[in-house]
């Protein structure tokens, strides 16, 4: 008997060792130790602006900021996307010589808060980068090119970018361009243009993710069929929880698992949640709309006081928001159609989002909140917030260096 009773006493104390070993993490807990990647801001539109100083906290309603240092701290964001965005406009050498020059003066602003703010933030250009930087208490800059735009026709432009930092550039953006068609415009390439498909493979050989928020379903599948690499929806959701034709359909989202990538959650209200009817606030906004031309091809000035007139719309017809609730319903959603490996966080802050309960960088604390309402463990949490991303970036890599590998041998 004394003999049976030593293992059992043993056994005990080994299970009351495992369930003590079997930490609960709190929602903050998981939202500290996980590696956390926002991949789509639109801030350098900011830091082109002469008074935005990223260093100081900003009060988003006082000036619209969602993104700075401080509220990076506080929101527990280790690495972010700074894209380097620009309108579409004309297609003549002109123009794509104007816009090359306005983004390489973006990457310029980048690079001087990286030099100016050097002992908080870094620029990175892969997840070592990030893992380095996160080691170093810093936060880490990544850049995107929003807009294919400013490559013009010129595809040694790709190389340009990479080199300064860039590594993901979003093909086209509102409009339609001459890379592809754009998923808010008419039809025009069905798809990618002949230009668009040698961009891709050059993307693929640079080692610059290709990103698919902003193109239309044609232009997707048709880089989807091209890509030898996976590739990202910066700032996307899912069509069957919001119907808007920037979000990916569940066959999109399928061909997108299929090719190894990801889908990172933007959290602007209108793509999250079909808004209310607003009849008001839509024809204030229509006046505003028609009164600045559509808001192409503005001057400084014109821009300046467009975004007033557009802001003060929201004191005479406030809008109401989605919540962090409505936005994981499509993470939920992706999660169930694709599964846990292909999906990510692109807030889309100063450029659009924004939810009632996430205003800014420093409540980005409440999407862990909620997912671990919903039963998402510290592992599936630590995949959304950046190991899915952290891998599509080592991917995209590697098939770079295969290719260089293959063409150097011939
Ligand atoms: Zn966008």
């Amino acid at each position: 008997m004394k003999r049976l009773l030593i293992p059992v006493f043993i056994i005990t104390i080994l299970s009351a060792c495992q369930i003590h070993n079997k930490k609960q993490y709190s929602a903050i807990e998981i939202h500290e130790e996980a590696l956390t990647i926002d991949s789509h801001t639109d801030t350098p539109l900011r830091f082109t602006r002469s008074n935005f100083m990223f260093a100081n906290r900003h009060d988003p309603e006082k000036d619209r900021s969602r993104v700075d240092i401080p509220r990076m701290k506080e929101g527990g964001l280790d690495g972010i996307f700074l894209a380097a965005f620009t309108s579409q406009g004309e297609r003549t050498e002109d123009a794509y010589t104007k816009v090359f020059n306005y983004a390489s003066r973006i990457l310029d602003s980048i690079h001087s808060n990286v030099n100016r703010y050097e002992e908080q933030i870094g620029l990175a250009t892969s997840p070592d980068d990030l893992i380095r930087l996160e080691k170093q208490d810093k936060k880490a800059l990544f850049i995107g090119v929003e807009n294919g735009y400013p490559l013009g026709e010129n595809l040694s432009n790709i190389k340009y970018f990479y080199d300064r930092g860039a590594r993901y550039i979003t093909l086209c953006h509102t409009r339609n361009n001459q890379i592809c068609d754009s998923s808010t415009d008419t039809t025009e390439h069905n798809g990618l243009s002949v230009f668009g498909e040698s961009v891709v493979r050059e993307m693929n050989k640079t080692g610059m993710m290709i990103d698919v928020s902003h193109i239309s379903d044609s232009s997707f599948y048709d880089v989807i069929r091209l890509s030898k690499a996976p590739v990202i929806a910066s700032h996307s959701c899912a069509r069957a929880i919001c119907d808007h034709p920037r979000n990916l359909n569940d066959h999109m989202l399928k061909a997108l698992a299929e090719n190894g990538g990801v889908i990172q959650l933007c959290i602007l209200s209108s793509y999250v949640k079909k808004p209310e009817p607003n009849p008001i606030r839509d024809s204030l906004q229509q006046t505003v709309r028609d009164k600045f031309r559509g808001f192409r091809d503005l001057n400084d000035e014109e821009m300046k006081q467009a975004r007033k007139e557009w802001y003060a719309i929201d004191s005479i017809a406030p809008r109401k928001l989605a919540t962090v609730s409505d936005a994981i319903d499509h993470i939920d959603h992706i999660v169930e159609v694709i599964g846990i490996d292909h999906i990510g966080i692109g807030t889309d802050f100063d450029g659009g989002g924004e939810l009632e309960d996430c205003r800014d960088v420093s409540d980005l604390p409440n999407i862990t909140k909620e997912l671990v309402k919903r039963g998402y463990t510290k592992e599936e949490i630590n995949k959304i917030w950046g190991e899915n991303f952290m891998r599509v970036m080592r991917e995209v890599e590697a098939e770079s260096l295969k290719q260089l590998e293959v063409s150097s041998r011939h």
